[in-house]
């Protein structure tokens, strides 16, 4: 093939497609071609957006509320924000240190932009979440990868991320619970971040999407509860996508120090100017209305969950870390690695992904993703007579392996 005329930014050649959303991809095509597909790939709830959410959007439509608002997000919609955060974690922001976005992804975006200068390193404990390390790379960072081990249930070992942090560490990113492996982290490792972050000047990126929905009899723990004084230099990541299912309404938000928040805001206004009209004032009612709907989706994941994890346990050979939080489970199959199927070799989590949905029609995310290779990701967010047959498909195909 001849080379294209037009060559690429140096900065986009280094950078993967979303591996998730690639998954997810070839499953629907799979699927619209009449395969029989059970999807665990995908990143959102089955639910349906709440029917007073929708109404304010379309109400937003009727009453012309259609046009550029304040690059920020509107001023109604940042102060509701501030009032959830006094209610829900007794924080205290006012609505210049609040950035609507579309979307979370989008607010780590801008995040990044605003604060990262080229050679600044990024602790990233993983396994990650699949968009971290491209994001701190396109803002000429350099993600580090600090591990989670599996024996600590992913929590995170403070010995560990002293042995990755260096003068060039400009930041850490907690998310907690985690995508992809449901983990929580303790009070002890939040004490030791937060210990790091202040002796050091780090800026703290705490992604809180799935603070709603976790599975704990004790309160979801927080970095901002750890010292008072973290608060200067902490972002707070949030949004609507998870907890009240409107992943494709694109509105996230960040909680933070003025000065970053403006930065942020010049970035947005010059990129997307402000979050869509419509979705702002859907996300409105999802802020200020009724709060039990994560509850409600909580209660249906617990006993997915439950099911999902002792029937994997109960694979030979197959470990699984129980998630605290919200809607994936991330086993560990890598006994399976090096046995054959029809003389092809699985070697690693992207051949057992491929093995999975080409052999059992199941999809998954390999765990190679979220750099952790040993696993694979399966959301629960799908109903349980899926989940079981799904479950049986897996041990079927695992048992035909051979080696
Ligand atoms: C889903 C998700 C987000 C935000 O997603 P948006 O759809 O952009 O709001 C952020 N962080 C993690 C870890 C997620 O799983």
């Amino acid at each position: 093939m001849s080379s294209p005329i037009i060559t690429l930014a140096d900065r986009v050649i280094n950078i993967k497609p979303s591996p998730t959303l690639a998954v997810n991809a070839k499953a629907k095509a799979l699927k619209a071609a009449g395969e029989d597909i059970l999807n665990f790939s995908v990143g959102e709830p089955d639910f349906d957006t709440p029917p007073h959410v929708c109404e304010a959007g379309k109400k937003a439509i009727d009453e012309g509320f259609t046009r550029y608002t304040a690059v920020p997000g509107m001023p109604e919609l940042r102060e509701a924000i501030c009032q959830r955060l006094q209610k829900d974690k007794g924080l205290s922001y006012t609505m210049d240190e609040i950035q609507v976005a579309c979307g979370g992804k989008h607010g780590l975006y801008n995040m990044f932009q605003a604060v990262i200068n080229p050679g600044d390193e990024v602790l990233i404990p993983t396994p990650y979440w699949v968009s971290y390390p491209p994001m701190v790379q396109l803002a000429g960072g350099t993600p580090v990868l600090v591990p989670l081990l599996e024996q600590d249930n992913f929590d995170l070992n403070p010995d560990i991320l002293h042995k990755y942090a260096t003068n060039k560490t400009r930041a850490i990113i907690i998310n907690s619970p985690s995508n992809p492996t449901g983990s929580v982290f303790s009070v002890e490792a939040l004490q030791a971040i937060g210990k790091m972050a202040l002796e050091n000047g780090w800026l703290i990126i705490t992604d809180d999407i799935y603070d709603t929905i976790t599975y704990m009899d004790t309160k979801l723990p927080h970095i901002l509860e750890v010292d008072d004084k973290l608060k200067e230099q902490t972002l707070i990541l949030n949004g609507v996508s998870k907890s009240f299912a409107m992943t494709g309404w694109r509105i996230g938000w960040t909680a933070g120090p003025k000065h970053i928040i403006t930065a942020m805001n010049k970035i947005q206004g010059q990129s997307t100017s402000n979050p869509t009209s419509i979705s702002q004032k859907a996300a409105l009612a999802a802020v200020t209305g009724p709060q039990d709907f994560p509850k409600t989706m909580q209660k249906a994941f617990l006993p997915r969950r439950d099911f999902f994890v002792e029937d994997l346990r109960s694979i030979t050979g197959v470990s699984c870390v129980n998630p605290k939080g919200a809607f994936y489970v991330f086993p560990n199959f890598s006994t399976f690695f090096g046995k054959t199927f029809n003389g092809k070799a699985i070697n690693n989590s992207v051949d057992l992904a491929d093995y999975f949905l080409d052999e059992a029609k199941v999809a998954s995310v390999p765990g190679a993703a979220f750099g952790a290779d040993d696993f694979v990701r399966f959301s629960f967010a799908t109903s349980m007579e899926i989940i079981k047959d799904g479950m049986s498909r897996i041990k079927k195909a695992l048992s035909n392996l051979e080696g």
